[in-house]
């Protein structure tokens, strides 16, 4: 396997096996189905196996990892109930989040440096879609998010999300990858950030809804495609 780099840093390895695992796994470099072996990821990130126990916990509970009887791992597979159960508590949190955000928005420096940082991400969004860089594109299209959602200053929210998003990042990614990469979201990133700028809730509302709803038909191309992926 290619995915996994040894771990150099010594600090906080559980945290890092996690990210360096739920990254392979959300980027389907660790295929939904395929056997996940803990003595095997210890060995490819060269830690012990107490790092690696937990974040395997992690990555059940977030239900990226699921136990067979007899206790054998597996990544699991994409369950169509369950991506559409994260998008609908994903949307409704962000919808609002976004609709605070646009309330308090404000001249204060805070708002001020989340603007050109924001500006900074979708600048960079155009360059990777201009090079059809998937990877990085969905990056940056997680960090703007992200920059908005912290502006709430809310952290409950902040983890609770990365925690229910699993199954969506990772149809997400797929459906990234298999079609051509286009600047609707970019375009629609631009113009909530108009939105939030003029406090107009209402728009930041619908816009939020339709940029982040939509998931019938990539669910069924996709599934067609990739049968062995999905479960459900
Ligand atoms: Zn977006």
């Amino acid at each position: 396997m290619d995915l996994i780099s040894p771990i150099k840093n010594t600090k906080n390895l559980g945290e890092q096996a996690y990210e360096t695992l739920r990254d392979s796994i959300i980027t389907l470099k660790l295929e939904p189905g395929q056997n996940i072996y803990e003595n095997e990821i210890a060995t490819l990130l060269d830690i012990s196996r107490t790092p690696i126990r937990d974040a395997f916990h992690s990555l059940i509970a977030e239900q990226l990892i699921e136990v067979l009887p007899q206790r054998t791992k597996i990544v699991s597979r994409i369950s169509e109930q369950k991506v559409k159960e994260s998008a609908f508590i994903r949307m409704s949190l962000e919808r609002s989040a976004f609709k605070l955000v646009a309330s308090n928005w404000d001249q204060s420096n805070k708002y001020q440096k989340a603007e050109r940082q924001i500006r900074r991400i979708l600048d960079e969004q155009e360059e990777a879609l201009e090079a059809q860089d998937i990877d990085q594109f969905f990056q940056l299209h997680e960090a703007f998010h992200n920059s908005i959602l912290q502006l709430t200053g809310n952290e409950t929210l902040l983890q609770f999300i990365s925690r229910v998003r699993g199954n969506l990042d990772r149809f997400r990614y797929l459906a990234r990858r298999e079609f051509v990469l286009t600047g609707h979201s970019v375009d629609e990133h631009r113009e909530l950030l108009t939105f939030l700028k003029n406090r107009d809730e209402q728009k930041v509302e619908q816009l939020v809804d339709h940029h982040m709803g939509e998931l019938d038909e990539e669910l069924a191309g996709l599934r067609e495609k990739y049968p062995t992926y999905f479960t459900d």
